[in-house]
């Protein structure tokens, strides 16, 4: 599959005049029409719900839009939460998911009403000395073992920090049952990124069993299943996207099966999306500022890692367009770096692309979820801007970028006066 920009080099040319580049840019006709798909994949289901994760892009106007589009927030942290209030979401529009949490991030999740997510049969007693248990909780499952789908390991939950075992999760209910705890949810995330479209269908039976399994040997009346995050996003244009309806359908399936023979059948789903809602609808634009030919052909950007710390932290693939070069034969192999002081700074390492010039500039795909939030200060380099695309085709900037006396702030030292 071809990966196409949602921009042209006319357009990045009359943005760069207002926003000197690099900036990511965000496009919000693609995630309203995203947001519209995901919802009617599961309109099957009556309480369906989709809490985007705040880590993913935390910006208050991108979390407007997703409000807009019915979808609440997924946090964890004190700071995700009060962004979440700041945007106007209210008690159960918020699920508090997080883990080592500390005391005033559970006593505001519970001040706002949030639905409280325990990560461990330990914070239900930890929990209990802050704040009153509300009549929704839930509690994160991990089955341990590895994830299989097809025989192909996913991922080992064995091996992560999260979740409760089952033994737990019915302690956990029972405690909870006794403080009047009257709705309980059941959340799990097993497997991150997954572009197979059996990833939820099978995440689903997993937990579907469980409620069930809870249900009859507690006796309390389960509200919700938490399908968390991790369904992905073609990264590389040689993969296909994954299909929504699809994977909508394939939980609907394992609905039927599993919990509406039990008379279960007011079980809400909710997802816990931030990858599949924004990644595809960001790109990271930046300008080619120079050329280096040594062992290797290199091409550095005004952007670096602290923008996108992805390839450098993961090996990622991010898909580059040359803008206006979109049709060029891409027939010159380079190395596409950013200016810190660490050799892993690359955007791309061999990649095929048409010949460069000085001044070009590039978009980076799939850079609107765990891109700009992953980012960080490194070399000083400081944070970039943040542009909205709006669906009529203006633009807005919804965070400017950092300035040095930005970054000095937290500084109360009397030579960097002169930088404020
Ligand atoms: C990161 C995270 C998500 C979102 O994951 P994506 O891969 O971006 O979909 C959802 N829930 C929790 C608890 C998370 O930590």
């Amino acid at each position: 599959m071809e990966k196409k920009p949602f921009v042209t080099l006319q357009q990045v040319k009359e943005m760069a005049e207002k926003y000197p580049t690099p900036f990511h840019l965000y496009d919000e006709k693609g995630i309203r029409e995203n947001a519209r798909k995901l919802k009617e994949a599961f309109s099957w289901n009556k309480g369906f719900r989709e809490y985007f994760a705040v880590k993913a892009t935390p910006n208050p106007y991108l979390m407007e839009i997703l409000k807009e589009e019915g979808i609440g927030a997924d946090c964890s942290s004190f700071t995700e939460l009060e962004l979440s209030d700041a945007v106007g979401l209210k008690g159960h529009d918020i699920m508090f998911s997080s883990n080592v949490t500390p005391a005033k991030d559970f006593a505001l999740a519970a001040k706002l009403g949030a639905i409280i997510n325990f990560d461990d049969l330990t914070h239900v007693d930890f929990y209990e000395k802050i704040a009153p248990f509300q009549e929704t909780m839930c509690c994160r499952y991990n089955p341990g073992g590895d994830f299989t789908l097809h025989n192909e390991i996913m991922d080992t939950p064995k091996d992560a920090k999260y979740g409760m075992t089952k033994a737990q999760m019915k302690e956990a209910f029972l405690k909870m049952k006794a403080h009047g705890v009257k709705h309980f949810g059941i959340h799990a995330f097993l497997a991150s990124n997954t572009v197979a479209l059996g990833y939820y269908p099978k995440l689903a039976k997993i937990l579907f069993e469980l409620a069930v399994e809870l249900k009859k040997e507690t006796g309390v009346h389960i509200a919700f299943i938490n399908l968390s995050g991790g369904v992905g996003v073609n990264y590389r244009p040689d993969q296909e996207p994954n299909d929504i309806m699809a994977i909508g359908e394939g939980v609907r399936q394992a609905y039927e099966e599993v919990l509406t023979p039990e008379g279960m059948d007011d079980v809400a789903i909710f997802t816990e999306l931030g990858r599949f809602m924004l990644a595809p609808y960001g790109h990271l634009i930046a300008q080619v500022i120079h050329e280096k030919h040594t062992y290797k052909e290199y091409i550095g950007l005004d952007a670096c890692a602290a923008n996108l710390m992805r390839p450098a932290m993961y090996g990622a693939y991010h898909h580059i367009t040359v803008l206006g070069k979109e049709n060029e034969p891409c027939d010159h192999k380079y190395d596409v770096t950013g200016g810190l002081c660490e050799n892993n700074d690359k955007f791309a390492i061999d990649r095929m692309l048409p010949k460069i010039e000085i001044g070009d500039y590039v978009a980076i795909h799939d850079t609107g979820a765990h891109g700009f939030s992953m980012g960080y200060n490194y070399n000083g380099k400081l944070r970039s801007a943040e542009v909205l695309l709006k669906e009529d085709g203006t633009t807005k900037l919804i965070r400017r970028a950092e300035t040095p006396a930005d970054y000095f702030a937290t500084l109360d030292y009397e030579g960097l006066k002169k930088y404020k």
